[in-house]
């Protein structure tokens, strides 16, 4: 989180301020969410998101509960309906996270895996020419920045240029707002907030206009992606204190100089880190250098039996959380938005000093 954002929520706690700086007498958790000062205050975040990420007109924004992992859920029930039967659906198996959402979409659809790298490892982006689209399917499933497994697409697949008319679904949890998104290949995305845009509890779904209105039966009415447009996120009460603390974090990205200034300054930290991976000897990282995810970056000691040493070394130089996912093992760093490059360079130190020491 970006300590100024944090600043800010600490002296609104208890008496929120509006934009031109007029107290309302409570701290935003204390509102009605059917209240005045809430509703700027969402709006507010909408606003802010559209312009950041240049979200076209025929897109709604919808502020919703569930989490990521609600959403394979969720997206299949409000895309194959709104008959039964199960229609096809299409994955493409980067990493963890899409291969969790072709197994619960299994539940609604019939899951196709249209492209998988599982066998090699999970290290990178199969080539959109060589997957294996299923005729008439509702819609086409990527994750387009692996967290566990450090794999990014750099640019969505145009799956028109493929052929298919489907329309792509992206989970983009854990890079969401970190680039510009090419909102012309996309039919739908979605987001945790916890990795780049605030606190847990708060689910991002940006859908296009045309694809509402084919849920199934099933569809829980919260999580009906059509009664949560028609009621501007207002549906049932939505988390408050995300959306308002969402709304600070793409106050911050503007002041930073908007999607454009933070991809560069993204790529920076990666590079930064990459290059020192590189280029020593007791480092690695497998992905192939074109699909090296710019947020979370897993690496590996030549030897494991150094990792303990690192991470309490690590520790007592103040960088933290760097053990990688239990799934993969070794370590990861996640330079989410919020980590300013001198956070990358402090660590770029203590691996080179560590290196020496073993050396
Ligand atoms: C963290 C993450 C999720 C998380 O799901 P939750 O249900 O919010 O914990 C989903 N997808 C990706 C790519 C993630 O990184």
């Amino acid at each position: 989180m970006p300590l100024e954002v944090l600043e800010r929520a600490a002296s609104d706690m208890t008496n929120w301020h509006d934009a031109d700086g007029k107290p309302s007498g409570m701290g935003v958790m204390e509102m009605s969410h059917r209240g005045k000062a809430f509703g700027s205050i969402v709006q507010h975040a909408e606003a802010g998101l559209r312009s950041l990420l240049a979200v076209p007109e025929a897109f709604h924004i919808l502020f919703m509960q569930g989490g990521g992992l609600g959403q394979n859920a969720i997206v299949p029930m409000n895309l194959c309906g709104p008959d039964s039967g199960k229609p096809a659906v299409d994955f493409v198996l980067t990493g963890s996270w899409s291969q969790k959402s072709w197994l619960e979409a299994a539940k609604y659809s019939q899951s196709h895996i249209a492209a998988s790298t599982q066998e090699s490892g999970f290290h990178h982006i199969p080539e959109p020419a060589s997957w294996q689209l299923s005729p008439g399917a509702r819609y086409v499933h990527i994750c387009s920045n692996e967290t566990i497994h450090g794999v990014e697409f750099h640019t969505l697949p145009d799956l028109r240029a493929l052929g298919s008319d489907a329309p792509l679904v992206v989970d983009f949890s854990s890079h969401v707002a970190s680039r510009p998104v090419d909102w012309s290949r996309v039919g739908l995305a979605f987001a945790g907030a916890q990795k780049n845009l605030g606190p847990a509890g708060l689910t991002l779904v940006v859908v296009r206009d045309d694809l509402l209105g084919a849920a199934l039966d099933i569809c829980p009415s919260a999580f009906n992606f059509k009664n949560i447009a028609d009621n501007a996120s207002l549906f049932n009460t939505p988390p408050t204190y995300g959306i308002y603390i969402a709304g600070l974090v793409f106050d911050w990205l503007e002041r930073q100089g908007g999607i454009a200034a933070i991809e560069a300054r993204n790529r920076g930290k990666a590079a930064l880190l990459y290059q020192a991976i590189d280029a020593s000897d007791l480092y690695s990282n497998p992905v192939e250098p074109a699909c090296r995810s710019r947020m979370n970056i897993p690496f590996f000691l030549r030897e494991p039996a150094l990792e303990s040493a690192f991470l309490q070394g690590a520790e007592q130089a103040g960088l933290l959380q760097l053990k990688g996912h239990k799934s993969v093992g070794g370590l990861r760093a996640s330079i989410y938005n919020a980590m300013p490059l001198e956070g990358v360079q402090a660590l770029v130190a203590f691996m080179r000093s560590f290196e020496r020491t073993r050396a």
